[in-house]
Protein backbone atom coordinates (compact mmCIF):
# COMPACT_ATOMS: atom_id res chain seq x y z
CA UNK A 1 0.00 0.00 0.00
CA UNK A 2 1.27 3.31 -0.81
CA UNK A 3 0.65 6.51 1.55
CA UNK A 4 -1.11 8.95 -0.52
CA UNK A 5 0.33 12.00 1.90
CA UNK A 6 3.46 11.57 0.56
CA UNK A 7 3.01 11.82 -3.00
CA UNK A 8 3.00 15.04 -5.27
CA UNK A 9 0.40 15.64 -7.59
CA UNK A 10 -2.39 13.63 -6.81
CA UNK A 11 -5.02 13.57 -8.95
CA UNK A 12 -8.32 10.81 -9.50
CA UNK A 13 -8.97 9.69 -12.42
CA UNK A 14 -12.54 7.79 -12.75
CA UNK A 15 -11.47 4.46 -10.27
CA UNK A 16 -7.34 5.76 -10.67
CA UNK A 17 -4.82 7.77 -8.69
CA UNK A 18 -2.45 9.51 -10.70
CA UNK A 19 0.56 11.08 -8.92
CA UNK A 20 4.25 12.46 -9.47
CA UNK A 21 6.55 9.01 -10.06
CA UNK A 22 8.56 9.60 -6.84
CA UNK A 23 11.45 7.33 -8.14
CA UNK A 24 11.60 9.10 -11.69
CA UNK A 25 11.52 12.34 -9.61
CA UNK A 26 14.53 11.28 -7.76
CA UNK A 27 16.39 10.73 -11.29
CA UNK A 28 15.86 14.04 -12.24
CA UNK A 29 12.28 12.88 -15.02
CA UNK A 30 8.38 12.81 -14.52
CA UNK A 31 8.40 16.63 -15.17
CA UNK A 32 4.58 16.64 -15.19
CA UNK A 33 4.02 14.50 -12.27
CA UNK A 34 1.92 11.99 -13.77
CA UNK A 35 3.77 8.92 -13.96
CA UNK A 36 2.43 6.85 -10.87
CA UNK A 37 -0.72 5.34 -11.53
CA UNK A 38 -2.45 3.44 -8.15
CA UNK A 39 -5.50 1.61 -8.34
CA UNK A 40 -8.53 2.54 -6.60
CA UNK A 41 -8.54 5.90 -4.78
CA UNK A 42 -7.22 5.47 -1.38
CA UNK A 43 -3.93 3.80 -2.29
CA UNK A 44 -4.49 0.39 -1.64
CA UNK A 45 -4.46 -0.93 -5.05
CA UNK A 46 -1.86 -2.60 -7.55
CA UNK A 47 0.30 0.31 -9.03
CA UNK A 48 3.14 0.65 -11.23
CA UNK A 49 4.76 3.73 -13.49
CA UNK A 50 3.60 4.44 -16.85
CA UNK A 51 7.66 5.04 -17.70
CA UNK A 52 8.41 1.89 -16.33
CA UNK A 53 5.65 -0.76 -16.86
CA UNK A 54 6.58 -4.24 -15.44
CA UNK A 55 9.67 -2.89 -13.59
CA UNK A 56 9.73 -4.41 -10.47
CA UNK A 57 12.73 -2.86 -9.16
CA UNK A 58 11.04 0.69 -10.01
CA UNK A 59 8.62 -0.75 -8.27
CA UNK A 60 10.34 -1.27 -5.26
CA UNK A 61 11.78 1.82 -5.29
CA UNK A 62 8.52 3.74 -5.23
CA UNK A 63 7.50 1.44 -2.44
CA UNK A 64 10.58 2.55 -0.65
CA UNK A 65 9.69 6.13 -0.66
CA UNK A 66 6.23 6.23 -0.05
CA UNK A 67 5.08 2.43 0.79
CA UNK A 68 3.02 1.47 3.95
CA UNK A 69 4.54 -2.34 4.69
CA UNK A 70 1.50 -4.03 5.11
CA UNK A 71 2.91 -5.86 8.54
CA UNK A 72 2.47 -2.81 11.01
CA UNK A 73 -0.50 -2.16 12.86
CA UNK A 74 -1.85 1.84 12.21
CA UNK A 75 -1.70 3.82 15.20
CA UNK A 76 -5.42 4.93 16.03
CA UNK A 77 -4.62 8.97 14.81
CA UNK A 78 -2.39 7.57 11.51
CA UNK A 79 -6.09 6.13 10.60
CA UNK A 80 -7.36 8.88 11.65
CA UNK A 81 -5.14 10.71 9.32
CA UNK A 82 -5.78 8.59 6.58
CA UNK A 83 -9.66 8.93 6.56
CA UNK A 84 -9.33 13.09 6.82
CA UNK A 85 -6.60 12.94 3.96
CA UNK A 86 -9.23 10.52 1.92
CA UNK A 87 -12.34 12.84 2.53
CA UNK A 88 -10.24 16.24 2.08
CA UNK A 89 -9.08 14.64 -1.45
CA UNK A 90 -12.68 14.01 -2.22
CA UNK A 91 -13.44 17.50 -1.93
CA UNK A 92 -10.78 18.74 -3.46
CA UNK A 93 -12.21 16.53 -6.44
CA UNK A 94 -15.61 17.86 -6.43
CA UNK A 95 -14.03 21.87 -6.17
CA UNK A 96 -12.40 20.78 -8.93
CA UNK A 97 -15.46 19.50 -10.77
CA UNK A 98 -17.24 22.43 -9.91
CA UNK A 99 -14.53 25.19 -11.03
CA UNK A 100 -14.42 23.50 -14.40
CA UNK A 101 -18.72 22.90 -14.62
CA UNK A 102 -18.76 26.93 -13.81
CA UNK A 103 -16.17 27.78 -16.51
CA UNK A 104 -17.80 25.92 -19.11
CA UNK A 105 -20.65 27.52 -18.11
CA UNK A 106 -19.43 31.20 -17.99
CA UNK A 107 -17.30 30.52 -22.04
CA UNK A 108 -20.85 29.30 -23.01
CA UNK A 109 -22.38 32.54 -21.82
CA UNK A 110 -19.66 34.37 -22.93
CA UNK A 111 -19.90 33.42 -26.20
CA UNK A 112 -23.57 34.04 -25.85
CA UNK A 113 -23.05 37.22 -25.15
CA UNK A 114 -20.73 38.15 -28.21
CA UNK A 115 -22.76 36.38 -31.05
CA UNK A 116 -25.98 38.01 -29.64
CA UNK A 117 -23.75 41.49 -30.01
CA UNK A 118 -22.80 40.29 -33.34
CA UNK A 119 -26.26 39.25 -34.35
CA UNK A 120 -27.39 42.72 -35.92
CA UNK A 121 -24.15 42.90 -38.12
CA UNK A 122 -24.66 39.08 -39.54
CA UNK A 123 -25.76 38.96 -43.68
CA UNK A 124 -26.56 36.79 -45.86
CA UNK A 125 -23.76 37.48 -48.33
CA UNK A 126 -20.79 39.39 -46.20
CA UNK A 127 -18.21 38.92 -49.11
CA UNK A 128 -21.06 41.39 -51.43
CA UNK A 129 -21.73 43.63 -48.88
CA UNK A 130 -18.04 44.50 -47.70
CA UNK A 131 -17.42 44.78 -51.41
CA UNK A 132 -20.44 47.14 -52.68
CA UNK A 133 -19.26 49.09 -49.57
CA UNK A 134 -15.92 49.32 -50.39
CA UNK A 135 -14.97 53.55 -51.62
CA UNK A 136 -13.04 52.24 -54.10
CA UNK A 137 -14.72 49.65 -56.74
CA UNK A 138 -12.14 46.76 -58.07
CA UNK A 139 -13.09 43.67 -60.10
CA UNK A 140 -9.45 42.20 -59.36
CA UNK A 141 -8.56 42.08 -56.16
CA UNK A 142 -5.60 40.17 -56.40
CA UNK A 143 -3.95 42.28 -58.85
CA UNK A 144 -4.51 45.14 -56.09
CA UNK A 145 -0.96 45.27 -53.99
CA UNK A 146 0.01 48.76 -55.79
CA UNK A 147 -3.32 49.88 -54.82
CA UNK A 148 -3.48 48.91 -51.75
CA UNK A 149 -0.43 50.78 -50.39
CA UNK A 150 -0.89 53.70 -52.62
CA UNK A 151 -3.98 54.27 -50.38
CA UNK A 152 -3.07 53.99 -47.36
CA UNK A 153 0.21 55.66 -46.74
CA UNK A 154 1.60 58.85 -48.39
CA UNK A 155 4.72 58.43 -51.16
CA UNK A 156 7.33 59.83 -48.73
CA UNK A 157 6.41 57.05 -45.87
CA UNK A 158 9.30 54.17 -45.80
CA UNK A 159 7.37 50.78 -45.67
CA UNK A 160 8.98 47.86 -44.87
CA UNK A 161 8.07 44.96 -47.36
CA UNK A 162 9.45 41.31 -47.89
CA UNK A 163 9.19 38.04 -46.94
CA UNK A 164 8.42 37.58 -43.19
CA UNK A 165 11.93 37.35 -42.23
CA UNK A 166 13.43 39.66 -44.10
CA UNK A 167 14.75 41.53 -41.37
CA UNK A 168 17.95 42.35 -39.24
CA UNK A 169 20.63 42.23 -41.50
CA UNK A 170 22.25 44.59 -43.80
CA UNK A 171 20.99 43.27 -46.72
CA UNK A 172 17.24 43.75 -45.61
CA UNK A 173 18.42 47.61 -46.53
CA UNK A 174 16.20 46.73 -49.62
CA UNK A 175 13.06 46.00 -47.63
CA UNK A 176 12.97 49.53 -46.56
CA UNK A 177 11.48 52.25 -49.26
CA UNK A 178 9.33 54.69 -49.77
CA UNK A 179 5.83 54.07 -50.98
CA UNK A 180 6.80 56.12 -54.17
CA UNK A 181 9.67 53.82 -54.27
CA UNK A 182 7.71 50.45 -54.03
CA UNK A 183 5.26 51.76 -56.23
CA UNK A 184 7.57 51.64 -59.10
CA UNK A 185 8.23 48.29 -59.13
CA UNK A 186 6.26 45.82 -60.98
CA UNK A 187 5.56 43.26 -58.58
CA UNK A 188 5.25 43.87 -54.64
CA UNK A 189 6.33 41.90 -51.89
CA UNK A 190 4.05 39.69 -50.46
CA UNK A 191 3.71 40.72 -46.54
CA UNK A 192 4.07 44.48 -45.12
CA UNK A 193 3.98 46.01 -41.84
CA UNK A 194 1.37 48.52 -41.02
CA UNK A 195 3.65 51.20 -39.23
CA UNK A 196 6.25 53.53 -41.30
CA UNK A 197 9.66 53.40 -40.59
CA UNK A 198 12.33 55.69 -39.71
CA UNK A 199 15.50 56.56 -42.81
CA UNK A 200 18.48 54.32 -43.03
CA UNK A 201 17.09 50.82 -41.04
CA UNK A 202 17.49 47.68 -41.24
CA UNK A 203 15.18 45.67 -38.95
CA UNK A 204 11.54 45.35 -38.79
CA UNK A 205 11.23 45.94 -34.88
CA UNK A 206 9.04 48.42 -32.78
CA UNK A 207 12.05 50.72 -32.15
CA UNK A 208 12.51 51.70 -35.58
CA UNK A 209 9.19 52.21 -36.16
CA UNK A 210 8.06 55.72 -36.80
CA UNK A 211 4.62 56.46 -37.11
CA UNK A 212 1.63 53.86 -36.47
CA UNK A 213 -1.19 55.68 -38.03
CA UNK A 214 -3.12 51.69 -38.18
CA UNK A 215 -4.60 48.94 -35.89
CA UNK A 216 -5.51 45.66 -37.24
CA UNK A 217 -7.93 43.49 -35.74
CA UNK A 218 -8.16 39.44 -36.57
CA UNK A 219 -9.44 36.89 -34.70
CA UNK A 220 -9.68 33.44 -35.60
CA UNK A 221 -11.43 31.63 -33.05
CA UNK A 222 -14.74 34.39 -32.67
CA UNK A 223 -16.88 31.10 -33.12
CA UNK A 224 -15.79 30.11 -29.82
CA UNK A 225 -12.85 27.92 -31.00
CA UNK A 226 -10.53 27.44 -33.78
CA UNK A 227 -12.28 26.42 -37.14
CA UNK A 228 -11.53 23.04 -37.93
CA UNK A 229 -13.91 22.27 -41.13
CA UNK A 230 -14.26 24.70 -43.84
CA UNK A 231 -17.32 25.09 -42.88
CA UNK A 232 -16.40 27.08 -39.67
CA UNK A 233 -14.05 28.68 -41.21
CA UNK A 234 -16.19 30.71 -43.89
CA UNK A 235 -18.79 30.92 -40.17
CA UNK A 236 -15.75 32.22 -38.50
CA UNK A 237 -14.74 34.83 -41.41
CA UNK A 238 -18.68 35.38 -41.55
CA UNK A 239 -18.59 36.38 -37.54
CA UNK A 240 -15.01 38.74 -38.48
CA UNK A 241 -17.43 40.38 -40.71
CA UNK A 242 -19.49 41.37 -38.24
CA UNK A 243 -17.24 42.05 -36.09
CA UNK A 244 -16.06 44.78 -38.49
CA UNK A 245 -19.60 45.97 -38.42
CA UNK A 246 -19.56 46.47 -34.36
CA UNK A 247 -16.41 47.69 -34.14
CA UNK A 248 -17.49 50.80 -36.91
CA UNK A 249 -20.89 51.10 -35.22
CA UNK A 250 -19.81 51.05 -31.77
CA UNK A 251 -16.54 51.32 -31.31
CA UNK A 252 -16.19 54.19 -33.59
CA UNK A 253 -13.73 52.96 -35.85
CA UNK A 254 -12.64 54.05 -39.23
CA UNK A 255 -12.08 51.33 -41.49
CA UNK A 256 -9.26 51.27 -44.01
CA UNK A 257 -8.97 48.24 -45.38
CA UNK A 258 -10.29 44.12 -45.36
CA UNK A 259 -8.14 41.30 -46.42
CA UNK A 260 -9.48 37.67 -46.42
CA UNK A 261 -6.37 35.85 -45.48
CA UNK A 262 -7.28 32.95 -47.94
CA UNK A 263 -7.55 30.91 -44.58
CA UNK A 264 -10.01 30.96 -41.20
CA UNK A 265 -10.05 35.12 -40.66
CA UNK A 266 -10.14 38.75 -41.82
CA UNK A 267 -7.59 40.78 -41.48
CA UNK A 268 -9.59 44.43 -40.62
CA UNK A 269 -7.15 47.69 -41.06
CA UNK A 270 -8.42 50.95 -39.03
CA UNK A 271 -7.06 54.14 -38.53
CA UNK A 272 -5.53 54.06 -35.00
CA UNK A 273 -7.71 55.68 -32.37
CA UNK A 274 -6.49 57.75 -29.55
CA UNK A 275 -5.22 56.27 -26.60
CA UNK A 276 -7.83 56.49 -24.56
CA UNK A 277 -9.99 54.46 -27.26
CA UNK A 278 -7.38 52.53 -27.70
CA UNK A 279 -7.10 51.23 -23.84
CA UNK A 280 -10.94 50.62 -24.11
CA UNK A 281 -10.23 48.13 -27.13
CA UNK A 282 -7.60 46.12 -25.34
CA UNK A 283 -9.54 45.73 -22.42
CA UNK A 284 -12.57 44.54 -25.07
CA UNK A 285 -10.00 42.05 -26.93
CA UNK A 286 -10.07 39.18 -25.24
CA UNK A 287 -13.94 39.46 -24.97
CA UNK A 288 -13.79 40.07 -28.59
CA UNK A 289 -11.70 37.04 -29.30
CA UNK A 290 -8.96 39.72 -30.73
CA UNK A 291 -5.85 38.37 -31.35
CA UNK A 292 -3.51 40.72 -28.80
CA UNK A 293 -0.85 40.28 -29.98
CA UNK A 294 -1.23 41.35 -33.84
CA UNK A 295 -3.42 44.17 -32.57
CA UNK A 296 -0.11 45.62 -30.11
CA UNK A 297 2.42 44.43 -32.46
CA UNK A 298 0.71 45.38 -36.26
CA UNK A 299 3.08 48.28 -37.02
CA UNK A 300 6.04 46.22 -36.61
CA UNK A 301 4.67 42.63 -38.00
CA UNK A 302 5.02 40.88 -41.33
CA UNK A 303 1.50 41.07 -42.26
CA UNK A 304 -0.35 39.80 -45.39
CA UNK A 305 -0.88 42.19 -48.55
CA UNK A 306 -3.55 41.61 -50.77
CA UNK A 307 -1.93 38.79 -52.79
CA UNK A 308 0.23 36.77 -50.48
CA UNK A 309 -0.33 32.95 -50.76
CA UNK A 310 -1.21 31.48 -47.75
CA UNK A 311 0.77 28.92 -46.42
CA UNK A 312 -1.58 26.27 -45.35
CA UNK A 313 -4.38 26.40 -47.74
CA UNK A 314 -2.36 27.93 -50.96
CA UNK A 315 -5.05 30.60 -51.32
CA UNK A 316 -4.11 33.89 -52.05
CA UNK A 317 -5.05 36.40 -49.78
CA UNK A 318 -8.00 38.87 -51.40
CA UNK A 319 -8.68 42.49 -50.53
CA UNK A 320 -12.47 42.90 -50.20
CA UNK A 321 -12.57 46.40 -48.97
CA UNK A 322 -10.28 49.47 -49.69
CA UNK A 323 -10.99 52.99 -47.98
CA UNK A 324 -8.18 55.77 -48.90
CA UNK A 325 -6.62 57.73 -46.73
ZN1 LIG B 1 8.65 6.05 -12.46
Amino acid sequence: MLDLSKLKNVTQRGNKTIAACPACRVAGGDDKGNHLFINGTDGNGEYGCVAHEGDGAHRKEIFSYVGIPENRDFTPEEKRQWAADKRERKQAAHREYLRITEQEKLTTRIQEILERKLAPYLTNDWQADLWHSSPIRFDHPEALPHDFIRSLFKPDDILWMGETYDTGSPQHAANFKTCRDWLKLDTLPPRIAAGTFHQGGISRSKDSVKTSPFILLESDDLIGHKPSTPEERQQNKSLSSALIGYAQDKLGLTLRAVIDTGNKSLHAWYDRPPEAAMNAIRKMAAGLHIDQAILERCQSSPLRMPHCIHEKTNTPARLLYLNPI
